[in-house]
C-alpha cells in the first residue's frame, strides 16, 4: 500500500492531516526519536499536551525531521493541550491569565513560535472554564495558535459557550472507536461544524496498553474479548487483508474523523498510517455500528465526557 493523506478543513482555511501521531506514554526521552521515525514515515500530524510531559521530546523530533527531510514548519500540524486543572482532585484550575502562560511554556518546550490548534485538555475547571476558553480566543488573535479548541467536551460543555455568545470550538477530540462510538455527541459536532478527532482507537486490541502502569478503566473482559480468535474486528481485517489496527483506524477515518494512533514500534508506526488504502464496505461499518458498550474507557478515573 501507498502513504496517501486526507485531510479535514477547519475554519480558516485550515488543513487538519487526518492522522495524527498520538504520544501520550510516550517518555520525554524517547519522544525525539518516536515523533522523528513518524514524520520520516509519513505523519504530518504531531499530538502532545502539557500533560504528557512530552513537549520537549516532541519539539526535538519534528526539529530533527524538518532538518533532515528538508520540509517547512507550516507542512507539519503541531496540537497540545492545556491541562485546565481539577478541583475535584485538588488542582487549582487554570486562570485566564494562567492560560495564556500555560500556552507560552508549552511554545518554549517545544521550541516553536505557534502551534496550529491548542486545545482545553478536559472540561474539569468547572469554575474556570470559560476563562480558559476566553485565554484560547486571545492566543488565536495573537496568531499563537492558529486553531482552538477541545477535548473531552460534551454537549452540555459546548452549550456552556454557546451561551457566553463566545465563538464554538474548531475541533473536540474525544474517545471514539466501536466500542464507544457516542451517536448523539458526534452528530450534535456534526451539526455545529466541530472537527471531531478521535483518541485511543485501538482499545479493542489485546496489545492497546499492556505495558505495566499504562492504565485505563479497559476491564478484564474487554481484556478478554480483545484475545478472541474470533474476534469480529479480526475477521474483518482478514477480509480486507490488513491488520486490525488499520480496520480499527480506518472505521475512524471513514467516520470522517481524525485518528492519532501511538506506537513505540517502527513498523506499526509505519502500519498505522497506511489508511487509504481499502474501504469497509457497508455491511461491516453497519455491524460495528451494533458494537457500541457506551462510556469510553482509556481514562482510569472514566469518561470525562460525563463531567458536569
Ligand atoms: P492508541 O489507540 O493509539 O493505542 C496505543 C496502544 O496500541 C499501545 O499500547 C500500542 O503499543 C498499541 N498499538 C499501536 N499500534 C498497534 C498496531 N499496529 N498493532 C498492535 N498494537 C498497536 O492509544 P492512545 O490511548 O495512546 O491514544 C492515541 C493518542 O490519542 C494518544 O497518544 C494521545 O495523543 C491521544 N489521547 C488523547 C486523550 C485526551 O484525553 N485528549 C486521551 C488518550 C489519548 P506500542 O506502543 O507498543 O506499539
Amino acid at each position: 500500500m501507498q502513504t496517501q493523506q486526507k485531510n479535514i478543513d477547519l475554519a480558516n482555511n485550515i488543513q487538519m492531516p487526518m492522522v495524527g501521531f498520538g504520544t501520550y506514554l510516550i517518555q520525554d526521552e524517547d519522544a525525539q526519536s518516536l515523533v522523528h521515525q513518524a514524520i520520516r514515515a509519513g505523519y504530518r500530524h504531531v499530538d502532545t499536551a502539557e500533560g504528557y510531559g512530552n513537549e520537549k521530546g516532541v519539539g526535538l523530533g519534528i526539529k530533527a525531521a524538518l532538518a533532515e527531510l528538508g520540509i517547512s514548519r507550516e507542512e507539519i500540524f503541531v496540537t497540545t493541550k492545556l491541562y485546565p486543572g481539577n478541583e475535584a482532585w485538588g488542582q487549582t484550575p487554570k486562570t485566564y491569565e494562567s492560560t495564556i502562560e500555560s500556552l507560552q511554556a508549552s511554545l518554549a518546550r517545544l521550541q516553536l513560535n505557534y502551534v496550529d490548534l491548542y486545545l482545553i485538555h478536559a472540561p474539569f475547571a468547572k469554575t474556570e472554564r470559560l476563562n480558559q476558553w476566553k485565554a484560547l480566543i486571545e492566543l488565536q488573535r495573537q496568531g499563537k495558535v492558529r486553531a482552538i479548541g477541545v477535548s473531552n467536551f460534551n454537549e452540555a460543555h459546548i452549550e456552556e459557550i454557546k451561551a457566553a455568545g463566545l465563538p464554538l470550538p474548531d475541533a473536540n477530540q474525544i474517545e471514539l472507536h466501536p466500542w464507544s462510538q457516542k451517536p448523539e455527541l458526534v452528530s450534535y459536532l456534526t451539526q455545529n461544524d466541530i472537527a471531531i478527532i478521535a483518541y485511543s482507537s485501538l482499545v479493542p486490541l489485546s496489545s492497546w496498553r499492556t505495558v505495566a502502569g499504562q492504565d485505563s478503566a479497559k476491564t478484564e473482559q474487554m481484556k478478554a474479548d480483545g484475545v478472541d480468535s474470533n474476534s469480529p474486528f479480526k475477521v474483518m481485517a482478514q477480509k480486507y487483508g490488513v491488520s486490525e489496527a488499520q480496520l480499527l483506524l480506518r472505521w475512524g477515518v471513514q467516520k470522517g474523523y481524525a485518528v492519532l494512533p501511538k506506537s513505540a514500534n517502527a513498523d506499526r508506526i509505519r502500519q498505522n498510517i497506511e489508511l487509504f488504502g481499502f474501504e469497509i464496505d457497508e455491511q461491516d461499518m453497519e455491524a460495528i455500528a451494533q458494537m457500541d458498550r457506551g462510556e469510553g474507557v482509556a481514562w482510569s478515573s472514566g469518561d470525562p465526557t460525563k463531567e458536569v
